[in-house]
């Protein structure tokens, strides 16, 4: 089918929320992909972090090849093998609490806030701005952005954002709030690290209060900054957090996960959800996070990261480098990232994506090399220029 015959489709019978690049990709492997033309991309985006081995891994494909010939679904009325696994992996590798399975990022951030206000009834949720926790309901009223909140008003009740400062989170932290939820990097925002001294403040906070501190490592977490979790490197440890995109090494899935104090908040029949933890995602997570959990690739991510952003700093018209790892912001002297955004498909047959008018997010695979970093610092370079 040609890509007009897709696009004449999409018109007719999609629901028009997304803006999509005119390219219709057929094939992936690693840091590539190939459209139906035969055309190769180097791909600095990973589906948004969610193939951050690359793509078709080959560690990912077996596990689902294996489990989706022997057991596809059952429901959570039973046991699976592969989903007690997990929860195992993920806790013993974090908080060390429980977990609850779910299929996205904004569910991970449901869950997490029906989490607080189960431990602390009718409390507050306070989140930060320029933040991002996705598109449901309780997630959106997190998401403090007039654009993408205005529309569903009214949101769900008991939410109030603040800057991302020690000294707004202090002041708005007290007896009523039940939970404090940000990122330890910005991801939608533009790739901003939230500022150490934030992070300890809120830690600070929530322990005088008794709220909870949550942090959204749906974008972070999975190896991206260079440590398996972000909160690893930030010093502060949440009560709980929330994660999806690469967990899954490409298929949906996403996790709430607690540390001891708060694992058994949440009792039966207070959640839940069909498809959660299901054994092929499962299965698939276990193989991502068996690869990912690598301090030899956790170094490599670092040294990649540091090599890449020194590199973007040396090219003319880009104005500012943000980021931790393998996840990466510039901005344009000159603004127009959408702009580059098609110029980087069309000329230079690279993938990535804008946040703003001037911001280019970079999410490239965790798994690539020196090479294909300068291979993508040349082509930067020559979209910049012109
Ligand atoms: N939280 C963060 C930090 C995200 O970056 C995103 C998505 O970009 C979400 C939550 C929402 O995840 P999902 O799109 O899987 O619902």
């Amino acid at each position: 089918m040609s890509l007009s015959e897709l696009q004449r489709l999409e018109t007719a019978h999609v629901i028009g929320t997304y803006v999509r690049l005119p390219v219709e990709i057929v094939r992936g492997e690693g840091p590539w992909v190939w459209d139906d033309r035969g055309t190769r991309y180097l791909d600095l985006l990973c589906g948004i972090s969610v193939t951050n081995l690359g793509h078709c891994h080959p560690a990912v494909v077996a596990a689902v090849r294996a489990q989706a010939g022997r057991l596809m679904h059952v429901s959570n009325l039973f046991y699976t093998e592969p989903a007690m696994r997990l929860a195992e992996r993920l806790s013993s590798s974090s908080l060390g609490g429980k977990v609850f399975f779910c299929n996205s990022g904004a569910e991970a951030n449901e869950a997490a806030l029906k989490l607080a206000r189960r431990a602390k009834p009718g409390g507050e949720i306070v989140s930060v701005t320029g933040g991002f926790h996705g598109r449901t309901f309780g997630a959106l009223s997190a998401t403090a952005q007039e654009g993408k909140q205005a529309p569903f008003a009214p949101l769900v009740p008991g939410f109030r954002a603040v800057a991302p400062t020690a000294e707004a989170i202090t002041a708005a932290v007290g007896e009523r709030t039940a939970a404090v939820l940000l990122e330890p990097i910005q991801g939608e925002g533009g790739v901003h690290v939230t500022p150490p001294e934030a992070l300890a403040a809120a830690r600070e906070a929530c322990d005088r209060h008794g709220a909870a501190l949550i942090f959204d490592e749906v974008q972070t977490g999975m190896g991206r900054t260079g440590a398996l979790w972000a909160y690893r490197e930030s010093g502060v440890v949440p009560d709980a957090m929330t994660v999806a995109k690469a967990l899954g090494g490409g298929l949906p899935i996403g996790a709430l996960i607690t540390g001891e104090r708060l694992e058994d908040t949440l009792r039966p029949g207070d959640h839940g959800s069909t498809f959660a933890g299901g054994p092929v995602v499962a299965a698939a997570a276990l193989a991502a996070i068996e690869v990912t959990d690598d301090p030899a690739l956790m170094e490599r991510v670092r040294d990649l990261g540091e090599r890449l952003r020194a590199g973007l700093r040396e090219i003319p018209g880009v104005a500012a480098v943000r980021g931790r790892g393998l996840m990466i912001g510039f901005d344009l002297e000159h603004g127009d990232a959408p702009g580059l955004v098609l110029r980087a498909l069309a000329e230079q047959h690279l993938i990535v994506n804008a946040t703003g008018p001037a911001t280019i997010r970079l999410l490239p695979p965790l798994t690539i090399d020196d090479a294909i970093v300068d291979d993508a610092l040349g082509r930067i370079a020559r979209l910049v220029a012109c």
